[in-house]
């Protein structure tokens, strides 16, 4: 196996194009998870993953940074190629920062442990510019003055916040959600949305599983429904909400909306 990071080549598209997913299928044992995903999220763009439970979203974002391998088909991140080399893998980690329902701060550290952990470690970046980044990062989410705390002192709200922050600690350019706020009490959900909205609006790369429609038609420019394993549909939030096509998407619709 080679130990160099393997770029796939695509002239011209390589800087528009962040992550390409062609004909994609994974199996969890006979199970047959992801049916034929096809997906390219151009950069900047801002993709939110709806679908009732169980129809793959989880495990199709956890497949773009291998937290799940596919068995099938090609994901293609920022030019490299997911595939078992790890120079890959590690290449294409630097880029996705991800954030779970559950927050999966480190419970014995600090707010500014758990954001100066990996970029002191990971990226060997001085303990004291680690320190100011993750400073200016809580900030950003509106949280300086929690970061001599521990993530049990913190409400969910504010856990979710840092997690956030934490991940744009590692300055990915391509950001995963995985329903962010579907663990929160209804008053902590709207602090965490504000927070997702303004990081939107700087550009970030996006790809957002979350039922929260009204996030969906502030900041997406695409809305996908899956069930199934497979993609059913996707639109501009306008047209996906107020015409959606096949039935499986109309009836979902009927019973968040
Ligand atoms: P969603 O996020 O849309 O709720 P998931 O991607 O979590 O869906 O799960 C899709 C399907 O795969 C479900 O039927 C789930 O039970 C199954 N599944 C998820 N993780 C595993 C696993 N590690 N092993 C076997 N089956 C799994
Ligand atoms: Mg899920």
């Amino acid at each position: 196996m080679s130990d160099a990071v393997q770029r796939v080549s695509t002239p011209g598209v390589s800087d528009e194009v962040a992550i390409q997913i062609i004909g994609m299928h994974k199996w969890y044992g006979q199970f047959h998870v992801l049916k034929d995903i096809n997906l390219t999220v151009r950069r900047g763009e801002r993709i939110v993953v709806c679908g009732p439970s169980g129809s793959g979203k989880s495990t199709m974002i956890r497949c773009i940074n291998r937290l799940e391998e596919h068995q099938q088909g090609q994901i293609i991140v920022d030019d490299i190629e997911l595939t078992g080399n790890l120079k890959n893998i590690d290449a294409i980690r630097r880029e996705v920062g991800m954030c779970f329902q559950h927050f999966n701060l480190f419970p014995h550290l600090t707010v500014l442990e758990n954001c100066t952990l990996a970029p002191i470690w990971v990226r060997k970046v001085p303990k004291a510019e680690a320190e100011e980044i993750a400073m200016e990062f809580l900030n950003k989410v509106r949280i300086p003055e929690q970061a001599a705390k521990y993530p049990g002192q913190l409400s969910g709200g504010q856990q979710q916040r840092v997690a956030i922050a934490r991940s744009l600690c590692m300055s990915p350019r391509i950001m995963l959600f995985d329903e962010p706020t579907s663990a929160l009490d209804p008053e902590m959900i709207a602090e965490v949305l504000e927070v997702m909205v303004n990081l939107a609006e700087t550009g970030m790369t996006m790809i957002c599983v979350t039922h929260e429609m009204g996030f969906a038609r502030k900041v997406a420019d695409r809305v996908i429904f899956m069930d199934g394993g497979e993609i059913i549909e996707q639109n501009e939030p306008e047209e996906f909400f107020n015409n959606p096509q096949s039935e499986r998407t109309q009836q979902f619709l009927s019973q968040i909306l």
